[in-house]
């Protein structure tokens, strides 16, 4: 497999959806994590980046058949932070060590063009920290606008290449929106993040396949993938979660064929287990994020049940974090 991937590679540059497919379906896959490890090293010389995520809003306007935040889930209490709580969070976490702040919502229409605007444009007067927006779909202007205001990056999953099975989990938008969305974003000067999840009810090798192709296609500059997580409130509720070992997989190979690409441990792949979320950082892995989000309302912002802990210390989690990764070999940044 190593051998058919580097032919590829240096005769055209790229891999074909084919031999992707193949090899994420491969029967043992250690070779190729071997690979992802040493193009890793030797483009991020075992530095791992570490980013704080403020989740400010989980309302939402979309109905995302996965997601926990969909705006049918009735069960769930929602909240929105205010300006200056988004700013004195943000400072925090600068105090605390981040070097970047990523400021996370559902598609909360309440947060308007001007509002981001100027929590962006207040966040950036007081400290140096970059800023990562993750609102969702909005307007190209709205874009635009607060990338004037200052605002570095913007992650905006993909979630799934497939026409179809994107159309069957997002009866309220299409691919082809999200895609001219990640297009406007690039375009416009951020460093552009996308993603998608393994597990979606329908997807094979070929989609996960396709997944990573969109991702070299969208010149992305990172890339969240993780597995799906079942949620209790959701129509896919009984869905089995995606698979860990496919989520690292499909990693390794972003990483070979995407050497600088910045691809998370994901949160996602952390609630399945701890050990595999430590584990991705020896296939390819360079980025984690933190949660500084205010204990009272981390609980809420469900995305899909994580158990995770409601520790409120950003301090702490900060150094907690750096421990861990420094136990790995690595070196937090
Ligand atoms: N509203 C913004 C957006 O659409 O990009 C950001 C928030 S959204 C909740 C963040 C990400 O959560 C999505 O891109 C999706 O990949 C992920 N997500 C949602 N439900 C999930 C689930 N059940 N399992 C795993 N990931 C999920």
């Amino acid at each position: 497999a190593v051998k058919r991937i580097r032919e590829e590679l240096v005769a055209g540059g790229t891999l074909s959806l084919g031999t992707l497919a193949d090899t994420l379906a491969l029967d043992d896959f250690t070779e190729v994590y071997r690979l992802a490890d040493q193009v890793n090293e030797e483009v991020n010389h075992g530095v791992v980046r570490i980013r704080a995520i403020l989740e400010f809003s989980n309302v939402c306007r979309r109905q995302c058949r996965y997601c926990g935040l969909n705006c049918e889930n009735k069960k769930l209490e929602r909240y929105q932070m205010g300006e200056d709580e988004m700013v004195q969070t943000t400072l925090a976490a600068y105090r605390a060590g981040y070097q970047t702040i990523v400021l996370q919502s559902g598609e909360d229409p309440y947060y308007d063009k001007e509002m981001i605007g100027r929590v962006i444009r207040e966040i950036k007067a007081r400290c140096g920290i970059s800023i990562t927006l993750s609102l969702g779909e909005r307007t190209k202007e709205e874009y635009a606008y607060w990338k004037e205001c200052g605002a570095d990056r913007y992650l905006l999953k993909h979630e799934t290449s497939d026409p179809e099975i994107y159309a069957a989990l997002h009866p309220c938008g299409t691919l082809e929106n999200r895609i001219q969305c990640l297009r406007w974003i690039k375009e416009l000067g951020y460093e552009t993040g996308s993603g998608f999840m393994i597990g979606l009810p329908g997807q094979t090798c070929d989609t996960i396949a396709g997944d990573i192709l969109l991702l070299r296609e969208l010149s992305c500059d990172m890339a969240g993938i993780g597995p799906f997580i079942a949620h209790p409130d959701t129509a896919l509720k009984d869905q089995p979660n995606g698979s860990t070992e496919l989520t690292k997989r499909a990693v390794a190979l972003s990483r070979i064929l995407m050497p600088h690409l910045h691809l998370p441990a994901t949160t996602a792949l952390g609630v399945l287990s701890q050990g595999e979320k430590s584990d991705v950082f020896s296939c390819g892995a360079d980025v984690v994020m933190r949660k500084v989000t205010p204990g009272a309302y981390r609980r809420l912002y469900e995305i899909y049940p994580s158990g995770l802990g409601l520790d409120d210390d950003i301090v702490k989690g900060r150094m907690e974090l750096e421990d861990a990764i420094r136990q790995l070999g690595k070196q937090p940044l």
